[in-house]
């Protein structure tokens, strides 16, 4: 269990980077999160960099430009080839060596600033790409809230089903759709069935939805045919990120028996682009608790750890900026908030799960946590729970409605962790946008 603060994590730490004490930036010194990028408009080759205020640290410079300590040096050639997956394979221990030695560099009367400032680019200036090689998807299902406010829509009665409280649902998606902040998708086209027609038609999608989710980042692998213990389970863990796993609900309703969803969520993923560790979130850990009359978890899904700590504090958001908002320069509307730390699973119970057949994961295998609703009606984390399956839709600050998501609509995902007496950490954006279908753009 990734719980223990040191140096780092001190609230009073400051940067030498001054945006970085700016109140309220998702990337204090205490955060310190990994993204992949190169400079806008050129062609050099993708680098690791690591957030810092508005600035990037680039670590392909960064390695070179100043003296580091064997341990640290060899770690940040590691880095600097560009390739965080390798790095990502060393485990927790490799990330505490770098996190102490940028945190000493980073903070203010470091003797490493006058060589290390050469090395930032400013965040507008970085084009990000996806953090690392995504080998495999997982998508779980982890939000009981979210699991009974769509169940109630297809079974009234008997929202839950009975395997929900035992065991952590999920099904396996596809990597190769998953794009970083700032994808724009065509809107897709699939079978749809209305429930009063005989045969389905080919169309685009009508009723296409987000979900608001976080990533779970494998970091070091396991061998196949061993599981990881819950114990262990977090040593996994790189760190985690927001997710929208768009989602097309009338392609779903019609694909989705007896296999689950195929094409209605396979188009597009959107992840945003920095990787927070799972040292940066160690302050913000909330114990984890199952209601008195509920299924208590197996003995492979429980530990002492997950009790005292095994729930990650992360308050989450979604906005939605329409095509007239943003020709208005409007930033847009919040819809909902909630937090990962309501959801029924926690991340170390994933991989104790995904694990528990002898499946391996491998370092950069993401698992989503499936839509993150919280226990209020306005805590719906996707517009099918929002609206009521788009029967009530939302009203907008412009006067605009939506029940489901319509062509230009960008919706934008952002998280945070905040506590009294510890310096608030970000996960700056994730943001996608609906283009038409292909079929329907102009030629
Ligand atoms: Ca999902």
């Amino acid at each position: 269990m990734t719980t223990a603060t040191d140096e780092t994590h001190d609230p009073e730490l400051k940067s030498w980077v001054d945006s970085a004490n700016a109140e309220g930036t998702d990337f204090p010194i205490q955060n310190l999160p990994y993204g992949a990028f190169r400079r806008r408009g050129s062609g050099e080759p993708i680098r690791i960099g690591v957030a810092i205020g508005d600035q990037v640290l680039d670590l392909r410079l960064a390695s070179g430009r100043t003296a580091w300590p064997d341990d640290v040096a060899s770690l940040l050639t590691l880095l600097a080839e560009g390739d965080l997956n390798a790095f990502m394979a060393l485990g927790p221990q490799a990330r505490v060596t770098v996190r102490r030695a940028l945190s000493a560099a980073l903070a203010q009367g470091s003797a490493h600033e006058a060589q290390l400032a050469g090395c930032l680019v400013p965040q507008t200036d970085a084009a990000m790409n996806l953090p690392c090689r995504i080998g495999d998807y997982s998508d779980f299902y982890i939000s009981v809230h979210h699991a009974t406010t769509i169940g109630k829509q297809f079974r009234p009665d008997n929202p839950l089903l009975p395997n929900y409280k035992w065991v952590p649902i999920g099904y396996h998606g596809r990597a190769s759709s998953i794009q970083v902040s700032g994808q724009a998708f065509y809107r897709p086209t699939g079978q749809i069935k209305a429930p009063d027609a005989a045969a389905p038609t080919l169309a685009p999608s009508r009723r296409l939805d987000y979900e608001l989710e976080m990533g779970i980042v494998i970091g070091s692998a396991n061998a196949q045919g061993e599981p990881v213990p819950m114990e262990h389970a977090e040593d996994h863990i790189f760190g985690l990120t927001l997710f929208n796993d768009w989602s097309a609900r009338d392609i779903q309703g019609w694909e989705y028996q007896p296999l689950g969803p195929f094409l209605s969520k396979n188009f597009a993923s959107t992840l945003s682009p920095w990787l927070v560790t799972m040292e940066a979130l160690a302050p913000f850990r909330r114990g984890f608790s199952r209601p008195a009359d509920d299924p208590q978890p197996l003995p492979y899904l429980d530990s002492p750890q997950n009790r005292e700590g095994g729930a990650v504090d992360v308050e989450l958001e979604v906005w939605i900026q329409t095509e007239a908002m943003r020709q208005a320069g409007h930033a847009g509307d919040l819809l909902s908030t909630s937090n990962l730390a309501d959801a029924y699973w926690s991340v170390a119970q994933l991989v104790a799960h995904h694990t528990v057949n002898g499946c391996n994961l491998n370092p950069g295998d993401l698992l989503g946590t499936g839509t993150l609703s919280g226990p209020q009606p306005d805590q719906a984390a996707s517009l099918m729970e929002l609206t009521s399956n788009g029967k009530r839709p939302v009203k907008l600050s412009n006067g605009e409605e939506r029940g489901f998501l319509e062509d230009g609509d960008t919706i934008i995902l952002k998280g945070y962790c905040q506590r009294s007496g510890l310096r608030r950490i970000g996960f700056g954006e994730c943001r996608g946008t609906v283009l038409p279908a292909r079929g329907d753009r102009a030629a």
